[in-house]
């Protein structure tokens, strides 16, 4: 087990107490109070961080207000933002390996994966919206006027900023999360106050300081570690907060929306689910079996998006559940930092108990383990990629988002049928589709009621689509054009001539 080089600046940045981003500034919490961050291949602390509450939330809004209402970000032309977004995606790529080592050893995940994937997607996602600063146009148009016969108008609409913005994000993915937030939100001329998850705030609080470095002004970018019920629902319901945007557990969104309530701040909201995958016989099977798999076991199934519910045509069901059964148990499990390991452990010890009281409550209610089933007995937070068969609709399991490596598994062959199944569901995040009929495809692609749907693929993020939820997977888009919609107003101005 060849253990990746430990890069001499992560050492040096986990060494020290880290602080928290306020106007421009690294302080300590009012409080003085710090929380341990904690590498889950070991459960051992790993950083000590400033533990920010009510108070500083206030002082980090206050600093954003100033940011925005009087600071020199709201005189920048656009193409001057832009080009400080722009910066802050090359910087990403200069820390790579600094970034994807931080990442790694808060949150789990294997280093390749974190370097091949959550860095390039981070920084990807802020050059793709930079371009967005200098494009942000409105149109004209010659409205009519029934009771004023013979005026003549002229009117256009404006996009602008919203304001101080509120972003809460969550530990699955924590630096492409932070990315997918304020690449949009900066490049849309917003002030930002950011909380990151509890469990995984290192990467995020490293981007604070390559944020500034960037040139971005001070205050711009407020970010204050803490936990979701003391400073997340402060932020959530700041009077003086214009938009709050999160990604999380469907039950926390609730809380968001009603914290929201008191100013009726805006909201957008990208939350959990539980995706149909579906494979027909016809499918290319080197690609649909592994794909399979990886819609489940990537990122260790920590995964809003996971294609957690296979569904797979009778005539094809035994061959694809040996196959992915063998594609899991071929997956090495162990620390990220080691060079051969494809799967890390869960985030935290809460999610391992999570996700390991699923698999017993999955094996009492009678579904059956055709892969792994069980946590590995180490130190450390690490479950087998597990393949459940013998499921009934109404099983937790085949129900409820468990956010870890657990795939369910059922056989259909009433085409008819499928789609209702698949829809079956209060979340309507993500589905998944393998055939090589390309009817069939793009009827399913418009029956599923999903923000995305894979046709022969899953997992793939690129910053140009949008991504979000039908039904109790959220309101409102990221990435893509769409997501300009939810960080700007649109303002009507109307001139009689
Ligand atoms: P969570 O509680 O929804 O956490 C997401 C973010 O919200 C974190 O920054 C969290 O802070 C914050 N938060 C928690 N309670 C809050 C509140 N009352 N007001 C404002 N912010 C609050 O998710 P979790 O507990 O880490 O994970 C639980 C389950 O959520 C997972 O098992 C999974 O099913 C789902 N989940 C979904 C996604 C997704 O991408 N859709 C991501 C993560 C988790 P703290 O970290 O300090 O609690
Ligand atoms: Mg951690």
């Amino acid at each position: 087990m060849a253990i990746v080089e430990l890069d001499p600046l992560v050492r040096e940045f986990t060494a020290k107490e880290r602080p928290m981003l306020i106007g421009g500034e690294w302080v300590p919490a009012m409080s003085g109070n710090t929380f341990e961050t904690y590498d889950p291949s070991t459960g051992e602390v790993l950083a000590h961080v400033a533990e920010g509450d009510k108070a500083d939330i206030d002082r980090a809004v206050k600093a954003a207000r100033r940011a925005f209402d009087e600071g020199p970000w709201g005189k920048l032309t656009p193409s001057e933002r832009g080009r400080l977004v722009h910066r802050i995606g090359d910087l990403i790529m200069e820390h790579a390996d600094e970034l994807a080592t931080l990442e790694t050893l808060d949150n789990g995940k294997p280093f390749a994966v974190a370097k091949a994937a959550d860095i390039p997607l981070s920084a990807d996602l802020f050059w793709y919206m930079s371009g967005w600063a200098t494009k942000l146009d409105g149109r004209t148009t010659e409205p009519h006027v029934p009771y004023k016969p013979g005026s003549e108008w002229h009117a256009y609409t404006r996009r602008e900023p919203v304001g101080v913005v509120g972003q809460i994000i969550p530990w699955n993915f924590p630096l492409l999360m932070a990315a997918w937030k304020l690449g949009p939100a900066l490049s849309c001329g917003n002030a930002v106050v950011l909380k990151p998850a509890e469990q995984t705030p290192l990467s995020v609080l490293r981007l604070g300081e390559l944020i500034l470095e960037a040139g971005i002004p001070p205050g711009v970018v407020n970010i204050v570690p803490g936990y979701g019920e003391t400073a997340g629902a402060a932020l959530a319901a700041h009077p003086d907060v214009d938009k709050v945007a999160f990604t999380g557990s469907t039950e926390v969104g609730k809380l968001i929306v009603e914290a929201a309530a008191g100013n009726l701040k805006k909201v957008s909201l990208e939350l959990g689910g539980k995706s149909p995958n579906i494979v027909f016989p016809d499918a290319d099977m080197e690609k649909a079996i592994p794909g399979a798999a990886m819609a489940t076991f990537f990122n260790h199934g920590q995964c809003c998006i996971a294609g957690t519910r296979l569904f797979v045509q009778k005539s094809a069901f035994d061959d694809v559940v040996a196959g992915v059964a063998d594609h899991a148990k071929s997956l090495k499990v162990g620390p990220g930092m080691a060079e051969d390991t494809d799967m890390g452990p869960l985030v935290s010890k809460e999610q391992f108990e999570r996700v390991t009281a699923y698999l017993q409550k999955g094996a009492t209610e009678g579904a059956r383990a055709v892969a792994g089933g069980r946590a590995l007995e180490r130190p450390g937070y690490f479950v087998e990629p597990t393949l459940l068969v013998d499921t009934e609709p109404d099983m937790s399991i085949w129900r409820e988002e468990i956010f870890g490596p657990v795939l369910a598994a059922t056989p259909f062959d009433d085409l008819d049928e499928l789609a209702r199944q698949a829809n079956d569901t209060p979340y309507g995040l993500g589905a998944g589709v393998w055939t090589q009929d390309i009817s069939k495809a793009h009827k399913l692609a418009k029956l599923l009621k999903a923000g995305t749907v894979y046709v022969n693929t899953y997992n793939i993020f690129p910053a140009e689509m949008p991504f979000g939820g039908y039904k109790e997977s959220g309101w409102g888009r990221e990435m893509g054009p769409e997501v300009l919609e939810s960080y700007t107003e649109t303002k009507s101005v109307i001139c009689e001539l």
